[in-house]
């Protein structure tokens, strides 16, 4: 396993790296874990001190940042200066909340006082992957850095200068030798790691074929871990929906980050009485972005994220159509240098076809006519997957009823998956477990201690 940086918009490789040594491994994980030692009894103020730093960094740096991020992984150079603002407010966050968060929780036993005091539990070793290469980052350090843990890191290995920039960040924001470490390791390195008694918690961000190996791993080693893996988000319009304002939403819920996020809309489940003006508008708009340079602000579609990305989903939907889905549009690789796919809409995606179950990391839509509200909550349950979701109506109550019954972790009305510092963010079903974000994100890899003060006669 290589960590290159190849530029996606032109096939340039940009920069290789060294993998880190299994002694070099050593000396991270035995530096991380003298730093634990140290960082654990750091009063919150003094760890603010640090992270908060790091937030400030990271904005007054943002331009920096995000084109390292669109030169690696091709995202277009707004959305990467997006992705940079995000991730600092994700580290202030935490930097100002985390001692609220964590603050003894009293009980209310029938006899006597208690209460549940949090403590950080050691290094948390955390595999991330490349479709928000800073964003990610901050979603796992902010939360836990606060709590007192240290972490150590296995990024991504198309985004090596991405890894390299965030664990620069915190070194001049005036963090510890070892508070926040990168490692360029191989996926046996990340086995053996999973299994060092120092590693007290795992979490991942990736596929779910990665999910199945890496908390397998965890379980075997009796570790608490967290994953937040794909997704197949639907997209349900209801027959009060206000088109246009859907329009907007369902282009930017499938073509943000060029399709590559985990909680995109995937799957465009319509009522028959909008169903032929939604396809019309959305092909339409579609049809309307052009491909270009991710680093030119007039650039509406840029590349995916690597070849190997691309070359996957024009095999999906090869398989696709071979089961016997149309092509409502697009469908191949755009005619130029870079590795651009064309916006591409499936229909008649039956469900004995491997697309209906499939994740389709990239700009294919899924679009699915269905009689009415019940059958589209059907279609959309019918997943393997439970991440995120949205419903367009103008019914509020409706927009609440119909959110209740999709099966997924987080459900947005009128909006595609919005994510904000302060909102959890995870899935169920082979989506995952454990949320990051908000207060929850901060309690997944700490102590939960019972402290009970005595209330009977000590016997005799
Ligand atoms: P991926 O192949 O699973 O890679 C993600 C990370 O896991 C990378 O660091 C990768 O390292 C590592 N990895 C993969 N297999 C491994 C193994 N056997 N042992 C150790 N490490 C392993 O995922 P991807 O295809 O790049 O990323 C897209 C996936 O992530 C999509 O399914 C997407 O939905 C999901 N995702 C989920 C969320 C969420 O919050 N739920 C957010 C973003 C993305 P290498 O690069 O070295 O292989």
């Amino acid at each position: 396993m290589a960590y290159r940086s190849i530029n996606p918009f032109n096939g340039k490789t940009l920069h290789s790296f060294e993998e880190t040594t299994d002694a070099g491994l050593e000396t991270a994980l035995a530096t991380a874990q003298a730093a634990y030692e140290l960082w654990r009894h750091k009063s919150y103020a003094e760890r603010a001190k640090i992270i908060g730093r790091a937030a400030e960094l990271l904005h007054a740096q943002s331009d920096a940042f995000a084109h390292t991020m669109t030169l690696e992984m091709g995202k277009r150079i707004s959305e990467a200066r997006g992705e940079v603002d995000f991730s600092a407010r994700i580290l202030a966050y935490y930097a100002k909340n985390a001692e609220r968060f964590l603050a003894p929780v009293k009980l209310h036993p029938t006899r006597g006082e208690a209460h549940m005091e949090s403590s950080p539990i050691g290094v948390i070793f955390a595999v991330e992957p490349w479709n928000f290469p800073y964003y990610q980052l901050a979603r796992v350090a902010g939360p836990h850095l606060m709590a007192g843990n240290v972490m150590v890191i296995k990024h991504a290995s198309n985004v090596p200068q991405c890894a390299l920039a965030f664990e620069k960040l915190f070194v001049e924001a005036g963090a510890p030798a070892g508070l926040y470490t990168n490692l360029f390791i191989s996926h046996a390195q990340t086995d053996k790691l999973i299994a060092d008694p120092r590693i007290k918690g795992v979490a991942l961000t990736g596929s779910v074929e990665a999910g199945r190996i890496i908390a397998a791993g965890a379980g075997k080693a009796v570790k608490i871990s967290s994953m937040e893996l794909g997704g197949a988000d639907a997209f349900i319009v209801l027959d009060d929906a206000d088109l246009e304002h859907t329009i907007k939403w369902a282009v930017w819920g499938r073509m943000y980050n060029a399709g590559q996020t985990c909680c995109a809309s995937k799957r465009f489940i319509v009522v028959e009485s909008m169903a032929d003006k939604f396809l019309a508008a959305f092909k339409e708009a579609l049809g309307a972005l052009h491909a270009g340079d991710p680093l030119d602000e007039a650039t509406t579609l840029g590349p995916l994220s690597s070849e190997g990305a691309l070359v996957t989903l024009l095999a999906q939907v090869k398989t696709a159509v071979k089961h016997g889905a149309t092509i409502a549009m697009g469908g191949k690789r755009i005619d130029r240098p870079g590795s651009f796919m064309e916006p591409t809409i499936l229909t008649h995606v039956t469900k004995d076809n491997p697309a209906f179950r499939d994740e389709f990391f990239g700009p294919v839509a899924m679009f699915f006519r269905v009689k009415d509200e019940d059958e589209a909550i059907a279609i959309a349950n019918d997943s393997d997957f439970g991440l995120g979701g949205s419903v367009f109506t103008q019914d509020m109550a409706r927009g609440q009823r119909v959110a209740s019954r999709v099966e997924t972790g987080m459900m947005f009305i009128n909006n595609i998956d919005w994510t904000d510092p302060e909102l959890p963010f995870g899935g169920i079903k082979d989506s995952g477990y454990g949320r990051e974000l908000g207060d929850m994100g901060i309690q997944e890899f700490v102590n939960k201690k019972l402290v009970r003060f005595a209330v009977l006669e000590a016997p005799v």
